[in-house]
């Protein structure tokens, strides 16, 4: 697999040094995600304060395409709406589908452009998403619960 030198480095950078990695205690809710093609697992927390991504901390094992993207989500999206960081997975989604001719949009997506030469190899696309949609996965899940508890919480 062929991916721009600097891009590369960004990937190296985050599998070696993945950020939010190590499962913090208080999350809204907890999700296990696995790309069985490759053997990708990603266990993430997710707290939600006040529709905000206040915390994502994550625990995971496999390639350092799935490791790395997943570092660069937690870092992304913690501080933004859910809303918010909906729009940015959807972005990050549509890149990835594309088969490489969305570059990705550096001033939405940041250090998630490194991934856009992914979307060349249809066999790794699943590792640069599994823990995007893991985090997807967690937002719903987390909008589902605090909306039954929005009342409890404003007290
Ligand atoms: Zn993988």
């Amino acid at each position: 697999m062929e991916l721009d030198s600097l891009y590369q480095e960004v990937i190296l950078e985050h599998y070696k040094r993945p950020q939010n990695k190590g499962l913090l205690p208080n999350q809204t809710v907890q999700v296990h995600h696995v790309n069985t093609s490759c053997g990708d697992e990603i266990t993430l927390n997710l707290k939600l304060t006040n529709g905000v991504i206040s915390e994502i901390s994550w625990d995971g094992v496999g390639c350092s395409i799935s490791q790395a993207s997943t570092s660069v989500v937690s870092e992304l999206l913690k501080g933004k709406s859910s809303d918010a960081a909906l729009s940015v997975i959807e972005t990050f989604q549509a890149m990835l589908q594309s088969k490489g001719s969305d570059r990705g949009d550096e001033s939405i997506l940041e250090d998630g452009v490194a991934f856009a030469g992914v979307a060349k190899f249809p066999a790794r696309v699943k590792c640069a998403l599994l823990g995007w949609m893991a985090t997807k996965d967690a937002i719903s899940q987390s909008l589902a619960l605090t909306g039954n508890n929005a009342k409890k919480e404003q007290k």
